[in-house]
């Protein structure tokens, strides 16, 4: 099995700049750090590549701050880590974003969740082995045949929104990205939560 974080393969028209003061860093810089207390989100050190990302839709719009490519190793984040992503064209595989950082190899993925709803309002991603491996199937799961980052993947998300209960349970494994799990919700509190709750369900009892 091939760890494929860290590969991008959109392309990324990013203006680099500061961001403006929004609200929403706070909140994102909030819940990231359960998520990388917990390893779900962090580095594969021998490789030395980052996985998992978070990111929240800014009011109604079609736009969403997430975190920047190669941050997983960051205990904490700041505004500087951040990138709005405003632009998403899935047939061109095309991301425009502006902050000052790139935005995360995976903003596609992120991208494609938002466009299935307006009433997701935040999307973790993070990886885990015995999570991917306990849940693949049994939840909702992607195709193994469509890799992340993907406009295939994109369709698949949209597909699962509307066949299985993902839309209620806001959870689903990325079947063709090894590790590779999904929370949405109405907030960043609900999407976090999810996955959290499902670490911790995962831990031995005793
Ligand atoms: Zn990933």
């Amino acid at each position: 099995m091939t760890i494929d974080e860290g590969y991008t393969k959109f392309v990324c028209d990013w203006t680099e700049c500061a961001l403006p003061d929004l609200a929403e860093i706070a909140e994102l810089c909030r819940w990231r750090k359960p998520l990388f207390d917990a390893g779900l989100i962090g580095v594969y050190e021998d490789i030395g590549i980052g996985f998992g990302n978070i990111s929240v839709r800014i009011g109604r719009s079609p736009d969403f701050l997430i975190s920047g490519t190669q941050t997983g190793h960051l205990h904490e984040l700041a505004a500087e880590h951040f990138a709005l992503v405003t632009q998403a064209d899935f047939d061109r595989n095309r991301v425009s974003c502006s902050g000052p950082i790139q935005a995360s190899s995976e903003s596609m993925t992120h991208a494609a969740l938002y466009r299935i709803d307006e009433s997701i309002g935040a999307v973790v991603h993070v990886h885990s082995e015995q999570l991917w491996r306990r849940l693949k199937g049994s939840i909702p799961t992607t195709s193994e045949d469509v890799a992340y980052g993907t406009p295939e993947m994109a369709r698949e998300f949209a597909r699962i929104y509307r066949v299985s209960d993902f839309s209620s349970s806001g959870i689903a494994v990325m079947g063709g990205h090894a590790e590779g799990i999904v929370s949405i919700g109405s907030s960043l509190a609900v999407a976090a939560t999810r996955i959290l709750e499902l670490q911790n369900s995962n831990r031995p009892k005793g």
